[in-house]
């Protein structure tokens, strides 16, 4: 049989792939064709929450299929998506949720529901920022080498330096500005824990010149950062908030939550996707939400995130490689003074799974049903690499 690694592909080349063909994944390891296991601390760059093969996504999945309800169309009625939305307002600040497919969408979605319900078109972001790479949200996105190419970009989206209170007190107008949109904690950006007191000024220029403050939760979001939602850490309330990645366990998902305030402006034919909340991923994501917000659950991933960061310390002490090491929960960056992508290559032909946030800083974000010995087990391959 033609290996699929090393056969020609069809498919576009706009990913740099690297390393196996991976057939099968379980717990917290994916198995390659060769037999191969490998420890994952990428989790599908936070999708994965619940690992691979988790009984709670094989039951939901199961259970959808049972009832032949893949799609139905969103001009009808169905139970998992009203559920769901249910789900996500008993537990959130939102009155109101809009589902999609992707976190990108859900931030284009966020964008249209603040100017429609402000009037205004501006959109303030923040440097680091990632937020998607469809034309607005790619306009909020801290990336001149991802933006260039397609310039022109959405107007009326400017990037402004974070933590700046000077810069945000000039770019945040009560004339031109919609929306201010922020990551708690920056993911792509080299995963940088923003102040909560720095979100609460923002908070406070929002509410002075009327404009909706954004959360982009799509990475920090369920669970990721010890718990349910980034936000409450913080003190800080959105008017709307994206998610995505983990949502529907590793099926495509989106999500906007909103305040009835915002949600006020907007009816039928304002927005829309086909795909958005049909019955197979809005049953899969409420079994998710439930499963990620019990809190024997977030406990788990305080206890967890609490040994990884004590094992990334240990290792920063002995390291003449890293400079800092940040994060919250089970999200971690490892900031280094050299290129990152060599020890990406090294940790992966250990059979470890890391990412990059940038060209100096290592990501790293297991699935949070990860245990202990997998985090040990982890921890001693990064020390060889990074040692
Ligand atoms: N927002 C944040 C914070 C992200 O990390 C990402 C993806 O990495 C996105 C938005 C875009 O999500 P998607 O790739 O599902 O469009």
């Amino acid at each position: 049989m033609t290996s699929v690694t090393t056969a020609a592909s069809a498919l576009l080349g706009v990913y740099a792939r690297v390393g196996p063909t991976f057939v099968a994944g379980e717990g917290v390891e994916l198995i390659a064709e060769d037999g191969a296991r490998y420890l994952d601390f990428t989790a599908g760059i936070a999708v994965n929450a619940l690992g691979y093969g988790h009984p709670v996504i094989r039951d939901a999945v199961t259970r959808a299929l049972d009832s032949g309800l893949v799609h139905v169309s969103n001009l009808y009625h169905t139970e998992p998506g009203e559920q769901l939305a249910a789900e996500l307002v008993s537990r959130s600040f939102a009155d109101q949720v809009f589902f999609c497919n992707s976190g990108a969408e859900a931030n284009e979605g966020a964008f249209k529901f603040a100017r429609k319900w402000s009037g205004k078109t501006g959109i303030v972001a923040f440097s680091g920022s990632f937020h998607g790479r469809l034309f607005a949200s790619l306009a909020a996105t801290d990336r001149p080498d991802y933006r260039r190419p397609f310039a022109p970009l959405v107007p009326g989206i400017q990037i402004i330096p974070n933590g700046d209170r000077a810069a945000a007190d000039r770019a945040i107008s009560a004339a031109e500005t919609a929306a201010v949109i922020i990551e708690p904690v920056q993911g792509e950006g080299g995963v940088q824990p923003l102040a909560a007191e720095w979100l609460a000024y923002l908070r406070t220029l929002c509410d002075e010149r009327g404009a909706a403050l954004i959360f982009d939760e799509v990475q920090c979001g369920l669970g990721r950062t010890g718990s349910l939602f980034a936000y409450e850490q913080t003190g800080v309330t959105p008017d709307i908030l994206t998610l995505a990645k983990p949502l529907a366990g590793g099926l495509p998902m989106g999500a906007v939550l909103l305040t009835d305030t915002i949600a006020d402006a907007l009816g039928p034919g304002d927005h829309a996707t086909t795909f958005g909340g049909g019955p197979l991923v809005a049953s899969v994501a409420l079994e998710v939400v439930r499963t990620i917000a019990e809190p024997g659950f977030l406990a788990g991933v305080q206890t967890s995130g609490t040994r990884l960061e004590a094992g990334l310390r240990a290792i920063a002490a002995r390291s003449r490689k890293i400079s800092e090491v940040r994060g919250r929960g089970l999200m971690w960056g490892v900031a280094c003074t050299e290129a990152v992508a060599p020890l990406v290559g090294a940790a992966r032909e250990r059979r470890l799974l890391i990412l990059s946030a940038g060209p100096t800083v290592l990501r790293i974000l297991p699935p949070l049903v990860i245990t202990g010995d997998e985090i040990d087990r982890g921890l001693a391959i990064l020390a060889e690499v990074l040692v």
